[in-house]
């Protein structure tokens, strides 16, 4: 008997561990009890842990258990079990010549009830939303969390998962999972993405890390395009990752080796026609592709977490270029600097704000700070509303963005002590063509005029616009129509070209009135 025992002991851990399991006899035995069977003339010995099933440690592998295709995973499972389980899955279907899925869907805006109403309610809305999503599945498919606010769902084998199922199954989903749900928090509203991938579509080892990983590029590609999106995998994607990834790598490198640099955008003043500050963007001065805009670089820099080092590099050579511009009689009243939400979002933002300018001689007041419109109207009372209103106090002049494009509210302005408008390119393009577009802007001057606050027109491309925006009453003015973001040397020389101008064009304006 002792024999039979060993011999099958050593030939089938796993199905003997799991018949042990099943039978929940032996499954939980007391703290460091000390087991000890006599087995052909040697003596076995098992220590168990606490609560540790018996099977777990026949079989020698914690997880093993929550593989168990007849048994229920738990709620919660990591990136392991999960590949685990998909590599199961799918030897199982190909051995019955069929395939599976697996589904990931991230319920967003949980993340947020967290923050908002705690953990409990959060806890709450995660039971919720495993409830529901294993409502929409059939019995043999497994779902569980694997991230707090993500769940994997991996299909049972079967004849037919091409797109068109796949995508109903996402939807019927989406639908389930975005219906209200009550808490004892309230009721919340939760937007779903969804990205999946067949195990058909997979080429190479085919394997459940393959199959997870998939996923997880279609779903990075829903967010990118949500709310509420929905992703097939495609080998496209897998290529547009991997330049991702490249342009990724390269943009840290370009940021330590000083290749991403400021260009200076002048801004007008429309009474006057001095320039009353410069604009602060980007440039990634490229060996082999040229000049590359933020726009093809910012997000990639942001998802490594490189905005605040980028912010970083950007201040202070702003701050030296303004430093250089006041010693060689050039009069550049202010530069200003985009701060994304994720800056805005640096606790130590002010603190070194501070310091910069310190270590530059300049007052405050010489630094101006663009925040997006949406970046308002989203910041609640926060880290990013107290940065702001510091900034405000500290004496730096706070321009709203992309003015029109969001929707920050008039109390927003007022809270966040906001200076100036920034009216978005969108209104002013065509105004000297466009009846609509002239009545809009105006409508938008008037706003500003009634709250007190200044306005700058940004993307004015020609003379006529210009003239136009003048005349209107908007009281300052940036665009190709004036000149293009440049260096900082060639701004110096733009300065000088343009004071010369204006000195040529007051001079002809006095000897016409006098002549
Ligand atoms: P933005 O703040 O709205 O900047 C204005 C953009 O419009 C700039 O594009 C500028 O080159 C462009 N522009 C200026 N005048 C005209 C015009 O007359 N016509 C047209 N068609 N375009 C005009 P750029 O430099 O590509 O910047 C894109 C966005 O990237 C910026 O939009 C800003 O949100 C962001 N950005 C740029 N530099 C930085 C930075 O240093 N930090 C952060 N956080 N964001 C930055
Ligand atoms: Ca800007
Ligand atoms: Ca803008």
């Amino acid at each position: 008997m002792g024999q039979m025992l060993r011999a099958a002991l050593m030939r089938h851990p796993a199905q003997i561990a799991r018949w042990l399991h099943g039978t929940h006899m032996l499954a939980f035995l007391p703290a460091g009890a000390l087991a000890g069977f006599w087995i052909g003339g040697e003596v076995l010995l098992v220590v168990l842990a606490i609560g540790m099933p018996l099977a777990y440690v026949l079989a020698g592998q914690a997880d093993h258990g929550t593989l168990d295709p007849d048994r229920p995973l738990p709620d919660l499972i990591d990136l392991a079990t999960a590949t685990a389980l998909a590599d199961q899955i799918i030897a199982r279907a190909a051995a019955a010549k069929l395939g599976t899925a697996c589904l990931l869907v991230e319920a967003e805006g949980l993340d947020a009830v967290r923050r908002r109403a705690g953990d409990t309610v959060a806890q709450e809305l995660q039971d919720s939303v495993l409830q529901r999503l294993r409502s929409q599945l059939r019995r043999g498919d497994r779902v569980a969390r694997i991230g707090d606010s993500r769940f994997v769902v991996l299909l049972s084998p079967s004849l037919r998962l091409d797109l068109d199922a796949l995508l109903l199954m996402s939807y019927r989903m989406q639908r389930a999972l975005e219906e209200p749900a009550e808490t004892e928090g309230g009721t919340h509203f939760l937007s779903v993405a969804i990205g999946f991938c067949a195990s058909s579509r997979l080429r190479g080892d085919g394997g459940g890390a393959q199959l997870l990983d998939a996923a997880a590029t279609a779903l990075t590609e829903a967010l990118a395009h949500g709310p509420s999106a929905v992703r097939a995998w495609s080998e496209s994607m897998r290529v547009q990752r991997h330049a991702r990834k490249t342009l990724l790598e390269e943009a840290e490198r370009a940021l330590a080796k000083g290749q991403i640099q400021p260009w200076f955008q002048p801004q007008l003043c429309t009474s006057t026609g001095a320039i009353s500050g410069v604009e602060v963007l980007a440039r990634w001065l490229h060996p082999d592709r040229g000049i590359v805009s933020p726009d093809d670089f910012l997000t990639a820099l942001e998802d490594a977490g490189h905005l605040d080092r980028l912010s970083e590099v950007m201040l202070d050579a702003s701050l030296s270029a303004l430093r250089q511009w006041d010693e060689t009689g050039i009069a550049i009243p202010r530069v200003s600097v985009n701060f994304s939400d994720t800056e805005l979002r640096n606790p130590r933002l002010v603190t070194r704000l501070k310091w910069d300018l310190d270590r530059f001689g300049l007052p405050a007041s010489r630094l101006g700070v663009e925040v997006l419109e949406t970046v308002i109207a989203d910041a609640p009372e926060g880290v990013v509303a107290r940065n702001i209103t510091a900034l405000s106090q500290l004496g730096c002049q706070i321009d709203l963005d992309d003015f029109g494009t969001g929707h920050a509210s008039i109390t927003a302005l007022r809270r966040f002590a906001v200076h100036r408008l920034k009216i978005d390119r969108s209104f002013v393009t065509r105004v000297d063509r466009d009846e609509d577009q002239r009545r809009m802007l105006a409508a938008v001057l008037g706003l500003a005029d009634r709250l007190g606050l200044e306005t700058v027109a940004e993307g004015v491309e020609s003379v006529a616009e210009h003239t136009l925006l003048a005349q209107l009453g908007c009281d300052h003015v940036q665009g190709f129509g004036i000149a293009r973001p440049m260096p900082a040397d060639q701004l110096a020389d733009w300065a000088r070209g343009y004071a010369e101008r204006v000195a040529k064009a007051q001079n002809i304006g006095r000897s016409a009135g006098t002549g």
